[in-house]
């Protein structure tokens, strides 16, 4: 074959367009060549010298290209081998040659035909071109074991090169199908071999960057998808073994049952949107896992909780009277409260009036008139009890982030009630404590407001519930231990306590009909007396309500219950006498006061948790330097009213017949017994005066009188609270005489008239008339003893006078001098007799 003659600067050659490719010297490639123009310039170059110029186009999607869209540096080639493939078209095999650029088209029909210059490159091998050549072969041979696209052999095929150009145009050729078109041409371009060299280093360090990056990832992804794999080959394995033990796929029948769940619930948006996550998240976990634990519980409160269940209410007073006299005797008021309470209800249905307080001592009916108030509208009933809780997430609940988190007593109560309306009573609202654990009242206080319960968030669910539908009734035995803020917010209704003769109502009417249908007994079997009744109500119970009342007659039931079943012959009569054979010996003399009439001891009466009862109030009087000594667990308040009445005595000793100075002399000490209950009130007042005066003047009171009332430093008897329960405690205790301030004397309205029948009553404005009623023989004893002594002592003995001033009195005058306000000593000691 003859050489086609080279190095002839400035040539005509037929030129070959080429699509998306280039050809570089010293390569050797096949072309497919199909455009009729390219088929005339191969054909002129077999004719001539088979020497060709292969140039790229600029755009490879242009058919005909002209002159401005090839590029004006190409590869001068040569045919080596020319295959006439069917169809018309070629298959050349050519060999680059060198670099040329166009320089003219001298002719443009059949094909194209250029005048174009061999670039001729340097040979010389300097240092620097060295050390690139030395930099491009070590990333040349990196890039051929790292990437796919390279066999083994091509790194080998250029190592023994010596030419710099030849060298770097072979690497450039190897890199053929990893280089991108421009990227080749310009190397096609780059004329100086040091320019090629750098430009080569450039794209092959970028090249194995990119390689290396792309293997990082697929080494992740590989990490990931063996991961997920094991993970599914395991649970596969876990599944067959389930199946060989004959298990039901657990973990899918309970995330489809769910599911199921879901689809049935009628539940808010907001809730059904929180159960959709917590069940996908159910089954993303694998069944084992402690949080799967969680999330289950979690789902269980959710589908457990009544999101939109609603009960119809019967709103119709005439059956709620009915209702509520069926259940309860008595209690007129706050059965009228209540009705009036429901009839509003009715009238403006969505007014959400204040939340009920029934506050009374225990076994008053507070709880059971809750229910009954249920019963009459046709509502659940669900009772929760607030006594000692502290916490205020007992009230709504632990962050599901605590082991063990549960909601709070509201979101438990609304899933015992089953409804979203049920009538909600809270008992022991007056024993909330708040400590160092958040206030349980504030969180009360959400529950209770109308204007933010519509949306009670619990701790736990996380999610809005609306407890604005729910009739919330409160119980408490005082008002005085509930939170400001929550009391205000109540509609308090005061259920005092039950004389003997309601006592004696309830008992016979619905508490004897309970304790018989709890024990199984008919109403032949047993019959107990009216005296049986009353002599439980006065020696085996002391309350203000019926709770051990019926405890008691549940004892007779079961005793006599058990001698029915021994065989004895029905009915079993219980009467006054034989009861001590079913309840054993009596608990309670009738009535506790005072057995006799006593120096220095008074009796007062206060509210306690059992409704009213009687406080004996002791003062003795020794020798010392005029303290006052106040024991039994007093507040500040009944500390304060003691050294009222000590200022007041004191500034009546003339009239009283003291020495003036008595309080110099001697030591008072006032002890109010049952140390461990705490005492409170101005109320106690005159109580303590008159024992004081009792004490000092040496004249006994009466023990069948008892006294409420506070006192003023001028002798004045003010108003006192808890007028009825204290009236029916004096009761209860056998008083016959109570001593009220005149000011209350409205609040004998509500004393039934069975009691007033029997107590007298009497009405004060002052001290003056406390101490005539309650020392025995009166004011006059003490005046006539003053007068008689007086005449042995030469003084007027002017007796009482009015306002207490103490410049009216004249001192020193009227004791014996040797006795420091005592005439007597040994009597002012409390339970001597008089
Ligand atoms: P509280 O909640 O005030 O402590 P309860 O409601 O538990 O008292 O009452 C104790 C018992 O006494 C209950 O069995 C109740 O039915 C009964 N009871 C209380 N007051 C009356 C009443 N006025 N009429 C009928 N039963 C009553």
């Amino acid at each position: 074959m003859r050489r086609p003659s080279r190095g002839q600067i400035d040539r005509e050659l037929p030129l070959l367009p080429l699509r998306g490719m280039l050809v570089f010297p010293h390569m050797t490639v096949h072309l497919e060549v199909g455009r009729e123009k390219s088929l005339c310039a191969v054909n002129e170059a077999m004719i001539r010298d088979r020497l060709i110029l292969l140039a790229s186009q600029r755009e490879s999607s242009v058919e005909h290209p002209e002159p401005q869209d090839i590029n004006d540096v190409g590869c001068l080639a040569e045919v080596r081998q020319l295959v006439k493939l069917p169809g018309g078209t070629y298959r050349v095999l050519v060999s680059g040659v060198a670099r040329a650029r166009i320089h003219q088209y001298t002719r443009l029909e059949p094909f194209l035909r250029v005048r174009a210059e061999e670039l001729v490159e340097t040979e010389e091998l300097t240092p620097e071109v060295e050390a690139l050549m030395r930099a491009v072969s070590r990333q040349f041979d990196r890039f051929a074991r790292i990437s796919r696209k390279l066999s083994a052999e091509a790194a080998g095929s250029v190592s023994d090169i010596s030419s710099p150009g030849r060298f770097a145009d072979t690497v450039a050729a190897q890199l053929h199908q990893v280089l991108k078109l421009e990227d080749k041409q310009a190397l096609l371009e780059a004329e100086d071999v040091r320019d090629r060299l750098m430009l080569l280093n450039e794209l092959l360090n970028r090249e194995i960057e990119i390689v290396e990056l792309e293997r990082k990832i697929s080494l992740r992804v590989r990490k990931q998808m063996e991961k997920t794999q094991r993970e599914y080959y395991l649970r596969e394995q876990l599944k067959a073994i389930h199946h060989e033990l004959g298990d039901k796929d657990d973990r899918t029948s309970e995330v489809d049952e769910y599911r199921e769940k879901l689809k049935k619930a009628d539940l808010p948006d907001v809730v059904r949107e929180k159960a959709e996550k917590e069940i996908d998240r159910l089954e993303k976990m694998p069944p084992m896992a402690a949080e799967a634990v969680v999330v289950r519980t979690y789902l269980d409160w959710i589908f457990a909780l009544p999101w939109n269940v609603e009960t119809t209410d019967r709103l119709d007073i005439g059956v709620a009277e009915q209702v509520l006299e069926e259940d309860h005797y008595g209690l007129r008021k706050p059965k009228e409260r209540i009705l009036e309470y429901l009839a509003i209800r009715k009238l403006a249905r969505d007014m959400r009036g204040p939340i009920l307080c029934l506050v009374g001592p225990p076994g008053t009916g507070k709880t059971s008139l809750a229910k009954s108030v249920a019963r009459a509208l046709d509502r659940n009933f669900v009772r929760i009890s607030l006594g000692g809780v502290r916490d205020e997430a007992e009230i709504r609940g632990h962050r599901r982030t605590y082991v063990g988190a549960l909601p709070g007593r509201i979101i438990h109560g609304m899933k015992v009630a089953g409804s979203k309306n049920p009538v909600f009573l809270m008992d022991e609202i007056d024993k909330l404590t708040s400590d160092f654990r958040g206030d349980p009242a504030a969180a009360l206080l959400e529950v209770l407001d109308p204007e933010q319960n519509v949306a009670f968030t619990d701790h736990y669910l996380e999610l809005p519930f609306d407890l604005s539908k729910v009739l919330f009734i409160t119980t408490a035995n005082t008002t005085y231990t509930i939170p400001r803020a929550l009391l205000d917010r109540m509609e308090v209704i005061h259920l005092t306590g039950y004389t003997e003769e309601e006592k004696l109502h309830i008992a016979r009417g619905h508490l004897w009909p309970k304790v018989l249908k709890e024990h199984g007994l008919q109403d032949g079997d047993i019959d107990i007396s009216d005296n049986a009744v009353r002599r439980i109500i006065q020696r085996y119970t002391r309350e203000a309500g019926v709770r051990n009342l019926e405890r008691e007659l549940s004892t007779v039931a079961r005793k006599v219950a058990r001698e029915i079943v021994e065989g004895r012959k029905t009915p079993v009569r219980i009467s006054a006498q034989n009861l001590q054979h079913y309840l054993g010996v009596p608990r309670f003399r009738c009535g506790t006061a005072e057995e006799r009439d006593q120096v220095g001891v008074a009796t007062g009466v206060a509210v306690t948790d059992a409704g009213g009862d009687v406080m004996p109030i002791e003062v003795t009087v020794m020798p010392g330097k005029g303290n006052l000594i106040l024991t039994g667990k007093l507040g500040e308040v009944m500390r304060e009213s003691a050294q009222a009445a000590l200022s007041y005595i004191r500034s009546r000793t003339k009239a009283l017949g003291l020495d003036p100075k008595f309080h110099e002399k001697c030591d008072i000490h006032v002890h109010i017994p049952e140390i461990a209950t705490p005492k409170e009130g101005p109320s106690a007042g005159i109580s303590i005066a008159a024992s004081m005066v009792s004490a000092l003047t040496g004249h006994a009171i009466r023990h069948d009188v008892a006294m409420t009332g506070e006192i003023t430093l001028r002798g004045r008897v003010l108003p006192v609270g808890g007028v009825k329960e204290k009236v029916l405690g004096a009761h209860r205790a056998g008083i016959a005489t109570v001593i009220l301030p005149r000011e209350n004397e409205k609040d004998l309205e509500e004393i039934p008239s069975s009691v007033k029948r029997k107590l007298d009553i009497t009405l004060v404005e002052h001290m003056d008339e406390v101490l005539d009623i309650a020392l025995v023989g009166g004011l006059q004893a003490v005046v006539g003893d003053l007068a008689g002594r007086s005449a042995e002592n030469g003084s007027d003995g002017d007796g009482l006078d009015d306002g207490g001033q103490a410049d009216r009195d004249t001192p020193g005058q009227i004791l014996p001098p040797d006795l420091p306000g005592v005439r007597e000593l040994p009597v002012t000691r409390p339970g001597t007799p008089a």
